[in-house]
């Protein structure tokens, strides 16, 4: 018996595998792109992520997306990882190629391509809130690209502690804690902004970061992760402060053109993807 396949493979393992905008997002790119692939969305437990991850590879697919909670345990897995995969500990994008398996993570790196299409992030001062895996992804990912310095502000001191820890003795970038237990006044010489916690994230919207607006300077770049919805109340109140601002939406599509381009080799059209990003996230809200 022979299982058949028409088009190339991508995919996501998530769990709960509910309606996923990424699946809109990158089978719009293909089609763009007039590749005859799809990326399809995998309900897969955590019991099975063995064997979903051996099934992709026998099965011929080019790679996958993990998503909580498989990108930390899905590295067991895996034959090799990218440099900032390692330093991050989680995985979210694999490529199989040549019958390897190989682990990147493309949050930060897809955070860090937003932040390069206004302002370079060489020597910049950083101050960043939250200490969890996207704030671990991106600020990583901003040291391997060459800022001076990360000033990590973090609720639970013990979290903010280890990516404090990890940025010292794994980069040469230096980092600080400030734990939040108060408003946060943003200090005049930070040059990126950045909310990587869940706050204002859908349905909650109208929870706010404790911090200071009018310490907002117009020189600063501030930058959101979160998606949706793409105008959270941080970026409208640095846009009313006309600093440059990156939202989650961008994060989130150059996550997509840079999963497309280790799958397939190809560029694909970011404005397309936020486009069709825009369409669903309408509906989902
Ligand atoms: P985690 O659960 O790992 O971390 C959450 C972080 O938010 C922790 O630092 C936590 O602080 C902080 N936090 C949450 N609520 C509060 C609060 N009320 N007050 C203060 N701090 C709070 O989540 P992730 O890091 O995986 O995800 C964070 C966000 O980033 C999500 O909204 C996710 O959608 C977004 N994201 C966006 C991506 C993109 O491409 N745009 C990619 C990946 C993630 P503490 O440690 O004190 O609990």
């Amino acid at each position: 018996m022979s299982l058949e396949f028409l088009k190339p493979i991508t995919g996501s393992f998530a769990k709960p595998a509910a309606e996923n905008p990424t699946v809109v997002m990158v089978n719009a790119a293909y089609q763009e792109l007039g590749l005859d692939w799809t990326y399809i969305n995998c309900e897969v437990d955590a019991d099975n992520l063995k064997m979903a991850v051996l099934g992709a590879k026998a099965m011929g697919w080019a790679g996958f997306n993990c998503s909580i909670p498989h990108k930390v345990s899905v590295i067991q897995h895996l034959d090799r990882l990218g440099e900032s995969a390692k330093l991050i500990g989680a995985v979210n994008t694999v490529v199989i190629k040549d019958g390897l398996l190989i682990g990147e993570n493309t949050d930060g790196k897809g955070f860090v391509e937003g932040v390069k299409q206004v302002v370079s992030p060489k020597d910049k001062r950083v101050l960043i809130f939250g200490a969890g895996g996207a704030a671990r992804a991106v600020s990583v990912e901003l040291a391997l690209a060459g800022v001076r310095s990360i000033r990590v502000v973090n609720r639970n001191v013990e979290r903010g502690q280890v990516l404090v820890n990890l940025l010292n003795s794994g980069t040469d970038c230096s980092a600080d804690l400030v734990t939040w237990d108060q408003t946060i006044d943003i200090p005049a010489d930070i040059d990126i902004v950045i909310n990587a916690t869940s706050i204002g994230l859908y349905p909650n919207i109208n929870d706010r970061l404790n911090m200071n607006p009018d310490t907002l300077l117009p020189n600063m770049v501030v930058a959101d992760g979160i998606h949706n919805p793409a105008k959270t109340h941080l970026i409208e109140e640095a846009i009313a402060r006309n600093c440059s601002v990156v939202d989650g939406l961008t994060m989130l599509v150059n996550q997509g053109v840079l999963g497309i381009k280790y799958w397939t080799g190809l560029d694909s059209n970011a404005s397309l993807m936020r486009q069709s990003l825009n369409d669903v996230l309408g509906h989902i809200k």
